[in-house]
């Protein structure tokens, strides 16, 4: 399934008041299987997204990299880790420790 992102981000846009409202009210009043709920959703509508056939996060937020990220992709590309590391990825000083 495709998702139109610009039609959903104009959907979104239109009803965000009543999106805020029914988030206010189920905070307020969580279902008690919320969380489980969740999780099933998480899992049906992950069956049918291919992040690799819409990558908008890719294109739009920056990715990080972990060490097994690196090691990995820098053995599928044949380059050292710190090649790898050299030539593609700059260090974020704000999330030092949060990724190794
Ligand atoms: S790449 Fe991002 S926006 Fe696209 S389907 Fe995956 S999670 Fe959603």
């Amino acid at each position: 399934m495709q998702v139109n992102l610009r039609s959903f981000k104009q959907k979104v846009r239109y009803h965000k008041s009543a999106f805020k409202r029914y988030l206010g009210k189920v905070e307020k009043n969580p279902p008690r299987n919320l969380d489980k709920m969740a999780e099933q959703i998480d899992a049906e509508v992950w069956k049918e997204i291919d992040c690799l056939s819409c990558a908008n996060c890719c294109k739009s937020m920056t990715p990080t990299f972990n060490k097994t990220d690196v090691k990995r992709i820098s053995t599928h590309l044949g380059v050292t880790p710190a090649a790898f590391t050299e030539k593609w990825l700059t260090y974020d000083k704000k999330r030092r420790g949060l990724d190794e």
